[in-house]
């Protein structure tokens, strides 16, 4: 049996922690030089050595070739970062070099194997970034448990031996070059719970140092006369004194600098804390709005944090602090090591329990009837109470007065559940059909792992596609200013020609490494369907654009529908109800057909009445549906629809299609048909639809046209309708896909395959 360690993959700095058995603490485990933290610095020689640590990171300030850092601010993106002696290396490649070295390191140390780790990341890090950062352990040989994020990892170490139950810590961590803001509440039961976490991954210290230099350039540029044009080379110099500058200012009020300028000799000047920061000021406010966001998401303000817990190196900046106590009024907590927290949160990490899956439902909002080309999209059979399960805590109730501080004995007591910085979210088109929208499926802050499951209409075109194409994201914000996590391609699509449409249900989730999956499947099926990730196309600026119309798409005739539904007595309970919703679903398939489209209804029993007279607006048209009552017109059959047919259709243009929905046999079927003759003599197409005890050659008596009368189950109403929408020609739509549903069912599948 080896070791099972955390760790800290920094963008400047790494380590790695182990829990020590017999104290139940966990400690760092120290490099083979004796160092607790290793550079996050490569060096590549010319004769193929590689170089990890202190020694690189002291090559590179010397200038000398081959030395790469900072990579980590580029993991989750294409390409390679750098190249050296004809190599070239991506983020990936590098982070796992630094892996590789930091496992043989602990390996040589402790003198035993690592089994399992668990690797930090910055909690505001996409999907992306995530699983770069899984594929780079992997590469250096770890058997990666888990990714957790850092500030929560430091909130753990620091809950170790600083348990207040009910107190509410502020994570406030500044790296080199991620700034992450995390609330995390010690609950009742031991369990550290992180109720809301957000970001800026390209803010930290090295902005510090950037503004430093610019400082020192300005006093070479007034003093010396020189501009930075006639000494390209400059900024290299500044950068280099710039940091050690700045980590001398935390301990002193100025600091003295001498540069060696070519042509000039050296020159020398001072920096004073003050300059630095008034120079920097707008830095911190920056982090001080992403504080306040993160509370205000919460419905908190600073006066319910309990403390605030300073995380990162360059926390140790004098002015951190002193903001910080301004804004909180409490002086921040420093009982953990900035540089070591995170590691040794993660060593408590690894030996956790891994967490189930939660399952919430797609947030359907305002839109009730969007449709989206080239991704599913929502409002199908909308069910009654979907329990929308909004982010978890979004108001922060106050669970008693803050406990007294107590410690563990043994780190392992605590528990821990952790959240998701970004909401996901697909591409779709809004309910006008005129703009892409980013639709959320699973909000932010969510407790990991977590899944959620849509339905999703599918109509066979005539072109017979069998593949959806979604685009899925990461944030709140306009398509094309969110992250896309990838384009997934669902294939293998099976239709039945006498069940259109076709249902297909999406399951997205985040794995308990913050990880995007998404599965498909057809309806009552077990299995998955194939998905392919294809490459996102270079230019998705059409996403940004408003919707057009597909060139070659047909120009859609008018359309005019009326649906005559039987309201006798035997409709009434759930014969009516699914057949009123079968008609309102009929209605939603032409919610975004390109041309005008006019439906009207006709209840029918002892007598026949107008419901709704033709009419372009589909909600009212939906409205009126939903008013039919059964025996609204006497509890027997003994009329018919068909004069009132006629009269609505006799004059209108284009399509005319009447459907006539019938549960049992109609007291006068002869004069019936004589009524469907006069339609059908005015070439009105006419669907009979029966279902129950309806007469099979009734039906196909009063139907005329394309299409045949049917007699379908109660069951089958709504793939009835739908495919005789699809007849008609509703799939002549924007986009070429059909409506997905907003649907509220859970789904039994087991969780995703972990990455
Ligand atoms: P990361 O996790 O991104 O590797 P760290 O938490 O290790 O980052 O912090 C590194 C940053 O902390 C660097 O920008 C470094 O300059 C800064 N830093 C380290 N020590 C000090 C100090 N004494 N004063 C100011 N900044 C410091
Ligand atoms: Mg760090």
């Amino acid at each position: 049996m080896g070791i099972k360690v955390g760790i800290d993959l920094g963008t400047t700095f790494c380590a790695v922690a182990v829990l020590n058995e017999k104290t139940g603490q966990p400690v760092i485990i120290p490099n083979s030089q004796g160092e607790r933290i290793t550079p996050s610095v490569i060096q590549f020689t010319e004769d193929g050595e590689i170089i990890v640590g202190t020694e690189a990171k002291e090559a590179f300030e010397m200038g000398e070739s081959g030395c790469t850092s900072a990579f980590k601010r580029n993991m989750g993106k294409e390409g390679d970062y750098c190249s050296f002696y004809g190599k070239s290396y991506t983020p990936v490649e590098l982070s796992a070099i630094l892996l590789r070295y930091l496992k043989e390191e602990t390996e040589k140390t402790a003198k035993e194997t690592i089994d399992e780790a668990v690797v930090t990341v910055p909690a505001y890090f996409y999907s992306k970034e995530r699983s770069a950062t899984m594929q780079a352990a992997r590469m250096a040989g770890l058997n990666i448990r888990q990714i957790i994020n850092e500030p929560t990892a430091a909130a753990m170490n620091y809950g170790v031996n600083h348990w207040r139950e009910n107190a509410v810590i502020m994570v406030y961590d500044l790296g080199g070059g991620t700034f992450d803001v995390t609330l995390v509440q010690m609950k009742k039961g031991d369990q550290m719970v992180t109720l809301s976490t957000t970001g800026d991954h390209t803010l930290g210290g090295k902005d510090w140092d950037s503004r430093l230099c610019g400082i020192l350039k300005q006093k070479i540029e007034e003093e010396t006369g020189m501009s930075s044009a006639e000494y390209p080379e400059i900024d290299k110099v500044v950068m280099r004194s710039a940091e050690n500058i700045k980590k001398q200012l935390t301990s002193r009020k100025e600091v003295g600098v001498t540069i060696p300028i070519p042509g000039y000799g050296r020159f020398t000047t001072s920096v004073t804390l003050e300059e630095f920061e008034e120079s920097t000021k707008d830095l911190l406010e920056k982090t001080g709005s992403l504080c306040a966001s993160v509370l205000s998401g919460m419905n908190m303000g600073w006066d319910d944090v309990t403390d605030v817990l300073l995380v990162g190196g360059s926390t140790r900046m004098k002015q951190v602090a002193r903001y910080l106590k301004e804004k909180s009024g409490h002086t921040p907590l420093s009982q953990v090591h900035p540089d070591e927290a995170v590691a040794l949160g993660a060593a408590i990490q690894v030996h956790q329990p891994l967490p189930e899956y939660t399952v919430v439902t797609v947030a359907s909002k305002a839109e009730p009837a969007a449709e989206q080309k080239n991704s599913p999209l929502f409002n199908f059979r909308k069910r009654a109470q979907s329990p929308v399960q909004k982010s978890p805590e979004r108001r922060y109730k106050v669970d008693g007065p803050v406990g007294k501080e107590t410690s563990f004995d043994n780190a392992l007591k605590m528990t821990h559940i952790d959240v998701v910085a970004h909401a996901m979210g697909v591409i779709a088109v809004n309910m006008e059909g005129t703009r892409y929208i980013n639709k959320t499926i699973i909000p932010a802050n969510q407790r990991i792992p977590v899944k959620c499951a849509e339905a999703f209409q599918y109509y066979t075109s005539a072109r017979g596609e069998n593949e959806v194409e979604i685009y899925v994201l990461q944030g709140e914000r306009e398509p094309l200013d969110c992250q896309i996590v990838g384009k997934y391609v669902v294939s293998g699509i099976r239709h039945d020609r006498s069940k259109n449409p076709t249902l297909i249900r999406i399951q997205y989730s985040y794995d308990l490494n913050g990880v995007v999956h998404v599965q498909a499947r057809q309806e009552n099926d077990t299995r998955d369907l194939p998905i392919r990730e294809e490459p996102v196309p270079a230019d998705m600026s059409k996403y940004g654009r408003p919707v057009e119309q597909e060139e070659g798409e047909l120009i859609a005739e008018p359309i005019s529908a009326v649906m005559a539904v039987d309201v006798s007595g035997s409709m009434s309970g759930q014969p009516i109800k699914d057949a009123l919703n079968a008609m309102c679903n009929f209605v939603d398939q032409f919610q975004n057909y390109e041309g005008d489209v006019k439906i009207g209804v006709i209840a029918v029993s002892d007598r026949s009445q107008i419901v709704q007279r033709l009419t372009g607006d589909l909600r009212r048209c939906k409205d009126s549906i939903r008013s039919i009552k059964s025996c609204m017109t006497g509890v027997c059959n003994a009329g018919d629809p068909f004069a009132d047919v006629l009269s609505m259709l006799k004059n209108e243009d284009g399509k005319r299609v009447a459907i006539v929905l019938a549960d049992g046999v109609w007291d006068h079927q002869a004069a019936a048909v004589r009524a469907a003759k006069e339609c059908h003599r005015e070439d009105i197409s006419v669907v009979g639809i029966g279902f129950g005890s309806a007469d099979k050659k009734f039906l196909k008596d009063i139907s005329y046209g394309d299409m045949e009368s049917m007699l379908v189950s109660q069951s089958e109403l709504v793939h009835s309708f739908g495919k005789i929408a699809q007849e008609i020609g509703a799939d002549k739509r924007k986009g070429k896909h059909g409506r997905g549903g907003a649907d509220s069912d859970t789904m039994t599948w087991e969780a995703p395959d972990e990455q």
